[in-house]
Order: C-alpha cells, then sequence, then structure tokens
C-alpha cells in the first residue's frame, strides 16, 4: 500500500476513527472488474460491519441492480445509483419523506436530476442530427448488454432498468465525441467515463449526492465524521477529492486514476476488491477503534 500523509493527519484520524463513513465504487473496486465478485473484499467488510462504519455503495448501477447486490452483500444501507442521479434511503433510517421522493420496496428513492426518458429523446435527437454514432442501453436488448457487460441475463435486465442515466459505447471519432459533449451541455446534460462505458445523465455526480448522504449521518452521529471514498475510474474523481480520505483501487492491467487533488490520496497495490481489502486491513490495524 502506498501513501502519502503526514503524521498530523494520521493523528486526526486516530481521534475519529469510530465516525468513519465509507463510500465505494462497485465496478472494478469493491466488485471485480470481469467476475463482479466482492469474495477478497469479504475480511475487511465483515471488519467494517463489526465495527458499525456505514459502507455506502455509489456507482453507475441501476437500483435494481443494487436491491439485487444489497442483498447477496447481507448488506442494508443507503445506496447511491447512476452516478448520483439517485439517492436511495432505507425507509427504516427514519429518512424524512419529500414529494421528490418515491418508494420502491424498502427504499425511498431521490432524483437528484433529469429523467431517463428525457435523456433519450435528447439522444435520439442530437444523434439524427449530426448522424453520430453510439449504441446506449436503450438500443440494445437485454441479450446485447449481457454479452457486452458479462451480466448475466438477469442482473443485464436489471442493469437495464435506467432512471437517469444513458451508458453507451462510442463507436465514432475523438472529434465527434467532443462536438458531441458539447451538444449535451446545450441540454444540461453532462457526460462522465466509467469502467466499460461513458454515461450520459443531467447535472448529477457522486460527490454531490455523497456531501447528501453524509448531511444525513451528520444529523444523526454528528457533524465530526471522517468520509473514506474509493474508486477506480475518472466518474470517481469527483468523491475521491471531496472525501477525507480518496483511496483509488488500482485496475487489473495495473494502471491507476491520477489527477491533482488538495486531499489525501491513497493508491492501492493490489487491483480490485483485493485492493479494498488490503487498504482497509491495514487501515483499520493502524488505526485501531479504542
Ligand atoms: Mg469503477
Amino acid at each position: 500500500m502506498d501513501y502519502n500523509g503526514s503524521p498530523s493527519h494520521m493523528n486526526v484520524l486516530r481521534e475519529n476513527i469510530k465516525d468513519l463513513i465509507v463510500f465505494t465504487d462497485l465496478d472494478g473496486t469493491l466488485l471485480d472488474h470481469d467476475t463482479y465478485s466482492f469474495d477478497e473484499a469479504m475480511p475487511a467488510l465483515n471488519r467494517l460491519r463489526k465495527l458499525g462504519i456505514p459502507v455506502i455503495p455509489t456507482t453507475s448501477k441501476t437500483f435494481a441492480e443494487l436491491e439485487v447486490l444489497l442483498q447477496e452483500l447481507d448488506m442494508m444501507s443507503p445506496v447511491i445509483v447512476e452516478n448520483g442521479g439517485v439517492i436511495a434511503i432505507p425507509i427504516s433510517n427514519d429518512s424524512p419523506t419529500s414529494p421528490q421522493q418515491h418508494r420502491i420496496g424498502d427504499f425511498n428513492l431521490s432524483h437528484t436530476t433529469v429523467d431517463y426518458t428525457s435523456i433519450i429523446e435528447v439522444l435520439k435527437n442530437i444523434r439524427a442530427k449530426y448522424h453520430l454514432k453510439f449504441r446506449g442501453f436503450n438500443d440494445m436488448d437485454v441479450a446485447e448488454i449481457s454479452e457486452i457487460t458479462g451480466l448475466n441475463f438477469e442482473k443485464a435486465e436489471n442493469a437495464k432498468k435506467r432512471l437517469c442515466s444513458e451508458p453507451l459505447i462510442w463507436v465514432d471519432s475523438d472529434k465527434n465525441l467532443n462536438k458531441f459533449e458539447n451538444e449535451l451541455k446545450r441540454y444540461h446534460l453532462s457526460m462522465t467515463q466509467g469502467g466499460r462505458f461513458w454515461h450520459v445523465m443531467g447535472e448529477a455526480s457522486k460527490s454531490k449526492a455523497m456531501k447528501e448522504v453524509v448531511e444525513i449521518y451528520q444529523r444523526k452521529l454528528g457533524e465530526n465524521l471522517t468520509v473514506i471514498a474509493l474508486g477506480d475510474n475518472a466518474n470517481d474523481i469527483s468523491m475521491l477529492k471531496s472525501a477525507d480520505i480518496g483511496v483509488v483501487i488500482r485496475r487489473k492491467d495495473q494502471s491507476c486514476l491520477s489527477f491533482e487533488s488538495g486531499n489525501k490520496i491513497y493508491t492501492s497495490s493490489l487491483s480490485g476488491p483485493a485492493g479494498w481489502n488490503a487498504f482497509f486491513m491495514h487501515f483499520l490495524d493502524n488505526y485501531p477503534t479504542s
């Protein structure tokens, strides 16, 4: 594990260890890029669970995918899905409800941005106007999504249940990609890069949604929280930069995200869930909770 923090920063962490809150990207970070397995992260996940430290999935995945994943992880927690476009809070979490929220299963969902139908409409218009070549999930059937992502049919079906963002594969030139991005801005849409896809969405980000969830925990636990965020791709930069501690998880090809940041950034030596696990084992070993 490489890290570059100052000793004084570590002392601050030691005092605050009981009020840690973790925001984690999924694909390529907590989940293996190819197999989507989180097995290698289980030791650390169990340790965090025993300590009562919240782990908030913060992902480009859909709410439908997260409902299944939370069951697999045997976890109940808020989730940030579709790159920050939707925040879902367990209803048992005594969360206030508002007219902007709607209920699905055991969760209240807040949409922070424009809906999926509007995004698809804009994409159709831009494509027709400039003859651009891209394929979004809306253009694909479930079998094609399954083939591209490696998800089984049922999981691919859940990945297609979008609320406010569209993953797409760009098959046109870089020059046209710039044109596309500029055109999206005219409609107040933006684009961010994940592990496999570009994601088109409204003016949402993982960091904006993360701040909202931090505020919920601050109301419950007090102001003094230390926020750790983990991620592996460009769509994670905003949350890695706004957390107290950002953890860049190395990719399978050994490359890793690089960016300027004023805060503390660790980079994992191992990739994916093994790197995730190693970070927390090291971190919790060095910053005891009592
Ligand atoms: Mg990722």
